[in-house]
C-alpha cells in the first residue's frame, strides 16, 4: 500500500517491536526525568534507526524517505510524543541542510556521530523574539579573518540541555531581510555557549527544551552550511522534512489513540451495552477512521515527492495544517469515550490529548502553513 515495499513492512515490524519491548517500558520514567535520555539516542544508532536517509559515506542508511516516514510514525506510538521529537529533531530538523550541504569535514565530524547516535542535534531557529517570522531573525555572526563571532539568544530549543552541536541560523549581513541569513554548525561545548535550565511545558515531558545563550562565540568559518546568505533557503528546504516528520508523529499517535479507544469500546460498557451499540460512539469512531485514512493517503504522496526530489512546500503545509487540526479534534474525542479515565496519566489516550497542541505549533503555526498556501496558491 501506498510508497512501500516488502522491506519497508519488514522495517515497521522492526521499529514497532522495539517500541513495545524498549520504548513503551520506560515512558513513565523518561516523563519523570524530563527527557529522553541520551543513552537512548545511542541505541537507535546501534539499531540503524538514525540518519536513514543520508548517505552510508557518512554513517547513514541511504534508504529512501518511506523509512523515515514509517519510523517517526512507530516511534509516536510509543505513549510519550517527545521521545519520537528528539529523535526527528536529530534526523530531520537539524540534519537535512547539513548532509545536502554540509562540506567534507562537518559531515565527517558532526553528520557521522548524529547518524550513530554518538552526537545529539538541535537546531536553533527561534528566538525569543522572533518564532513564525524566520527572516527577522537577530542572532548575529559577524566575520572575523576565518572565523565568525556568535552573539544572540535561541529560544525553545528541543534536545537544548543534552546536544552536543546547533544547527543554528544567524544573521551574516545586516539588514538585508532573509537574504542575509546563513546556517552554522555550532558545537556546544565551545566557550560562551550556554543552555538555561529546562523549560517547564505541560505538554511533551519527556522531551527537554531550553532557550540557549550564545556569548561571543568564536566558530571557524569551516563550520557554516553551504554558501553565506544561502541559510534562510537551506532552512525552508529543511522544513519541508520537518513537517512530513510532524505528520507522521502526528499520525502515530491519532493511530495508536484509534487503536486503544477501538479496544475500550469493546470492554467498556454503560446502561447493560458495550459503548461501541451506542451509534454516537461508533460513529465518531467512524469519522477518525475515515479521516485517518484520508491523511495517510496524502502523506504517502508527500513521501513519494520527497523520494522523487520534487519540492512539497504546499502539499506538506497542506497536509501538515489539516493533521494538526484533526489531530487534535480526535484526541480530545478519544478522551471524550474513555470518560474519567481518559485523563488518568496512565492512560495513553491522556497523554497524547496533552500532546496534541504542538502539531499546529512547531515547525510553522497553522496560520503559517496558511500563508504558504495562500501564497503559492497566488493571492498574496
Ligand atoms: C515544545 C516546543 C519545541 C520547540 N522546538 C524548537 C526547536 O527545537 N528549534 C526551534 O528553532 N524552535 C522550536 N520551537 C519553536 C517553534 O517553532 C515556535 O514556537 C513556532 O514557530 C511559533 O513561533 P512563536 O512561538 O514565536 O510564535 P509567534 O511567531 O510569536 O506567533 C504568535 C501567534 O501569531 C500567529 N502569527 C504569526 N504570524 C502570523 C501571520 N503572518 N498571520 C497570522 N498569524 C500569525 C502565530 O500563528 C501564533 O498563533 C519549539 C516550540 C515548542 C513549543
Amino acid at each position: 500500500m501506498g510508497p512501500f515495499q516488502n522491506e519497508h513492512k519488514i522495517f515497521k515490524k522492526t521499529v514497532s517491536e522495539f517500541v513495545d519491548k524498549e520504548v513503551r517500558p520506560y515512558i513513565a520514567q523518561w516523563e519523570e526525568a524530563g527527557l529522553t535520555p541520551r543513552s537512548f539516542f545511542k541505541r537507535c544508532g546501534e539499531m540503524g534507526f538514525l540518519g536513514l536517509n543520508y548517505a552510508e559515506e557518512f554513517g547513514g542508511a541511504g534508504a529512501d524517505h518511506a523509512f523515515s516516514y514509517i519510523f517517526n510514525l512507530e516511534m509516536a506510538k510509543c505513549g510519550s510524543c517527545g521521545v519520537a521529537l528528539g529523535l526527528s529533531v536529530q534526523n530531520d530538523m537539524a540534519t537535512p541542510a547539513l548532509a545536502k550541504h554540509g562540506n567534507k569535514y562537518l559531515k565527517d565530524t558532526y553528520l557521522r556521530a548524529a547518524n550513530k547516535g554518538e552526537m545529539i542535534a538541535s537546531i536553533a531557529v527561534s528566538e525569543p523574539n522572533h518564532g513564525s517570522d524566520v527572516a527577522a531573525i537577530e542572532t548575529k555572526a559577524v566575520k572575523e579573518g576565518d572565523h565568525y563571532i556568535v552573539n544572540g539568544r535561541k529560544m525553545f530549543i528541543t534536545n537544548g540541555t543534552q546536544s552536543d552541536f546547533l544547527t543554528l541560523l544567524a544573521r551574516t549581513t545586516p539588514g538585508t531581510g532573509y537574504q542575509g541569513l546563513s546556517l552554522f554548525i555550532v558545537p556546544t561545548n565551545l566557550p560562551g555557549v550556554s543552555a538555561g535550565k529546562a523549560l517547564k511545558k505541560i505538554c511533551y515531558p519527556s522531551s527537554d527544551t531550553t532557550e540557549i545563550i550564545l556569548n561571543n562565540v568564536k566558530i571557524s568559518a569551516e563550520n557554516m552550511i553551504g554558501r553565506e546568505g544561502a541559510g534562510f533557503l537551506y532552512q525552508m528546504e529543511q522544513f519541508q522534512y520537518e513537517r512530513l516528520a510532524a505528520v507522521a508523529m502526528s499520525l502515530g499517535g491519532m493511530k495508536r489513540c484509534y487503536e486503544l479507544t477501538k479496544k475500550y469500546i469493546f470492554e467498556r460498557s454503560a446502561f447493560n451495552k458495550p459503548l461501541y451499540k451506542m451509534q454516537t460512539i461508533a460513529h465518531k469512531m467512524a469519522q477518525m477512521a475515515a479521516e485517518v485514512n484520508c491523511l495517510e493517503a496524502y502523506s504517502f504522496k508527500c513521501v513519494q515527492m520527497a523520494n522523487a526530489g520534487i519540492d512539497f512546500t504546499k502539499d506538506i503545509s497542506m497536509l501538515k495544517l489539516l493533521a494538526a487540526q484533526t489531530q487534535q479534534r480526535m484526541m480530545e474525542e478519544c478522551v471524550q469515550i474513555h470518560g474519567g479515565y481518559g485523563l488518568m496519566t496512565e492512560y495513553e489516550v491522556a497523554r497524547y490529548f496533552r500532546d496534541a497542541k504542538l502539531t499546529g505549533i512547531g515547525g510553522g503555526t497553522n496560520e503559517i502553513m496558511k500563508e504558504i498556501i495562500v501564497k503559492m496558491e497566488g493571492m498574496e
